[in-house]
């Protein structure tokens, strides 16, 4: 088509996680319909086993229907460590074959692997390779979605769940996605696909076969993307996390936070988990982003600005409990928490001023910073708590993640 440089991209999803690490940590579960996360009172099934979607169970599903679907369903608690701690050996195993992996989530991730195949053998063989890895090294299987852009390789592996592995050869992209529903394309949600509905479109083949003018005129900028994205051009490239704009985290809890110690105490774990992050991407923020969402899925976000760049636990956690005070946190219940870090810059720059090393003065109403474990208060020296940081990570990476936590955490389990 056009000189339009090829690239080759793997999109990897790991199949049914949550209730597959279940079942790999109990293995009397094997075979059996197993739905993780949702309780009693108020929850939402984060991940069932394809045992259980036989019964018509599906993540983000009331367990309340459920169970009503699948009485006799293995309900099981979320153990986000656990699940976390199995992501991070898999993200490691993805990473052996590219620097160039994009996280989506914790159980999915883009690959840009067209500088690997000099190395490794064709993308195919790439994926074949990692499925591979991922299998013998955790007992885990992950689809592949192997294509020439991000919106076909995703589709692809999706198609193929589970333990797939699907390759959409270049130049048959079209032909690839024209039979399949239209809601299969990125941003066609329910509005857009009842107005493509009434335009007579159902496939994605339909809207390829409508003018980019019409659908601009009816869609603005939008349109002229899914005239695009339904001839499966996507030149969206794969950004990895050292380049992302920001580096976050996020949970949706399996039930609503309503009282406001636990959304603090949930924070504090959100802050160390992004430090930690940031530290081992050799990166510091500037930019703290708070996001919550309520439980009627109304979203929030607040942010600050700091003076210079933080890769601290407790520095984030301050900043983003200023930030808490100014959202309805403990009068409304909660479902979602994050917190990113945007402004990055490498290493100890990012500062517009450099600091008294002797003072933490993010925000000047707090008192001086007392490291985890530091002697109580004396204040720490930059310096001396950015050692022990990287301590306290070389800690976790041996112990697993509950080998140093802050004190406030301690009573999670
Ligand atoms: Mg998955």
């Amino acid at each position: 088509m056009s000189g339009r440089p090829h690239r080759d991209i793997l999109h990897l999803d790991l199949d049914a996680f949550y209730a597959s690490v279940e079942v790999l940590d109990d293995p009397s579960l094997e075979g059996k319909p197993v739905i993780v996360g949702g309780s009693e009172r108020r929850g939402v099934v984060c991940a069932a086993s394809y045992e259980a979607r036989k019964f018509g169970v599906h993540s983000a599903q009331p367990t309340a229907t459920a169970k009503r679907l699948c009485p006799r369903g293995i309900f099981l608690p979320v153990r986000m460590e656990r699940y976390r701690k199995l992501s991070d050996r898999v993200f490691e195993i993805f990473r052996r074959f590219t620097p160039l992996v994009e996280a989506l989530s914790i159980d999915e991730a883009f690959l840009d692997v067209t500088a690997s195949t000099r190395l490794f053998g064709e993308a195919e063989r790439i994926a074949r390779k990692i499925k591979t890895c991922v299998r013998e090294e955790t007992e885990l299987t992950v689809s592949a979605g192997v294509a020439g852009n991000k919106l076909v390789a995703k589709i692809a592996s999706d198609l193929g769940k589970p333990d797939g592995l699907m390759v959409v050869p270049r130049g048959t992209e079209r032909k690839f996605l024209a039979p399949l529903p239209v809601g299969r394309l990125w941003g066609v949600g329910k509005v857009t696909r009842e107005a493509l509905r009434r335009m007579g479109v159902a496939t994605i083949g339909d809207l390829s076969g409508i003018p980019s003018e019409v659908l601009a005129k009816k869609f603005g900028r939008h349109g002229v993307l899914l005239h695009e994205l339904s001839r499966g051009i996507d030149e969206r490239e794969v950004v990895p996390e050292q380049e992302a704009k920001s580096i976050g985290h996020e949970d949706t809890y399996p039930e609503d936070l309503v009282n406001v110690n636990d959304v603090q105490k949930e924070l504090l774990s959100l802050a160390g988990r992004v430090a930690e992050r940031l530290r081992r991407q050799g990166v510091k923020g500037r930019t703290i982003t708070l996001k919550v969402k309520y439980h009627d899925f109304t979203l929030i976000t607040r942010a600050v600005t700091l003076d210079r760049g933080t890769d601290d636990g407790g520095e984030i956690y301050r900043g983003v409990l200023e930030l808490l005070r100014k959202t309805e946190a403990g009068k409304r219940p909660v479902r979602l928490l994050g917190i990113s870090l945007s402004h990055l810059s490498s290493g100890g720059e990012g500062s517009k001023a450099q600091e008294s090393p002797e003072q933490l003065p993010l925000f000047k109403s707090h008192p001086p910073e007392r490291a985890v474990g530091g002697a109580a208060g004396l204040p720490v020296s930059r310096e001396k708590k950015e050692k022990l940081n990287r301590t306290v990570d070389r800690i976790r990476e041996r112990f697993g993640k509950k080998g140093i936590r802050p004190a406030a955490l301690l009573d999670e389990e």
